[in-house]
């Protein structure tokens, strides 16, 4: 790799920056970053949903000019070796790099989408960045009530953060233990404890097969249509 090189990193996660971090000035680097926030550290998302931690705990160190923020690829051409943003630059690269992470895995739950798709229905909320974090923020209260789907790594990680609040969390897994994918049977007993010690009420081998909302369902302390949701 040489300095004229240029790289293309789409994606200004903990991967796309740490590869520009890594480059350095051995390449002319440019980061991509659909997210208008400061680089931050998504792992510690839940601290900060928990109020453990301000947003600023989890930045990252800031990468300087060659992240560019709010700006996302919409279009690779490969012909001319261009990157189309949706803000119109078309940057050129000699090395691309794609670094885009993930996306929620959205479960096929009957009411969760308008038919035809679009949005999700106010009050239900991803838990992945720290647009979700802060829309989860503004929402949570003290006995507000919070469904989180999922008792994976993340919506166990939501719940915590949520009951942390003060929420009154009920938590729906489908798999007969909490995050069955990385604990045993007695480990995952120890968390339901754990969890259950926080008030969360916690309902295994229970599958939502779907959710109703009403117009200003929000999150509320009424009775619910399904108010916030976690990924595992
Ligand atoms: C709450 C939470 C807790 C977690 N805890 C842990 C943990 O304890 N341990 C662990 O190992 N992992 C954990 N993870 C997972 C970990 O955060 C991810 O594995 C890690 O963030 C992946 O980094 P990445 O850079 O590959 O992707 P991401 O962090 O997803 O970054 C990708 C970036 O690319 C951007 N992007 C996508 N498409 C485009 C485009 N077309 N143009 C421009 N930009 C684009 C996205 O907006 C995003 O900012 C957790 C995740 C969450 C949400």
């Amino acid at each position: 790799m040489t300095s004229e090189q240029r790289v293309v990193v789409i994606g200004g996660g903990l991967a796309g920056l740490r590869l520009a971090a890594r480059l350095g000035p051995a390449a002319a680097v440019t980061v991509l970053g659909e997210e208008s926030h400061a680089p931050y550290n998504r792992v510690l998302l839940a601290e900060v949903l928990a109020g453990r931690y301000t947003p600023d705990v989890a930045a990252l160190p800031a990468p300087g000019p060659v992240l560019r923020r709010g700006v996302r690829a919409v279009r690779i051409d490969r012909d001319v070796r261009r990157v189309h943003c949706d803000d119109g630059t078309a940057p050129e690269y000699d090395v691309l790099v794609l670094a885009t992470g993930s996306n929620p895995v959205l479960p096929p739950l009957r009411g969760l989408f308008p038919p035809g798709g679009g949005e999700l229905p106010e009050g239900v909320h991803a838990f992945r960045t720290m647009d979700d974090c802060l829309a989860l923020d503004a929402a949570v209260r003290p006995g507000v009530r919070a469904v989180v789907i999922g008792g994976g790594l993340l919506g166990v990680s939501a719940a915590r953060a949520l009951a942390a609040r003060g929420a009154h969390v009920v938590l729906a897994q489908q798999a007969e233990r909490l995050m069955e994918r990385q604990l045993d049977a007695d480990s995952a007993a120890l968390l339901r404890e754990h969890l259950a010690g926080l008030g969360v009420e916690i309902h295994t081998e229970c599958r939502v097969r779907g959710l109703t909302t009403t117009p200003a369902a929000g999150l509320t302390t009424a009775p619910p249509a399904f108010e916030a949701l976690g990924v595992p």
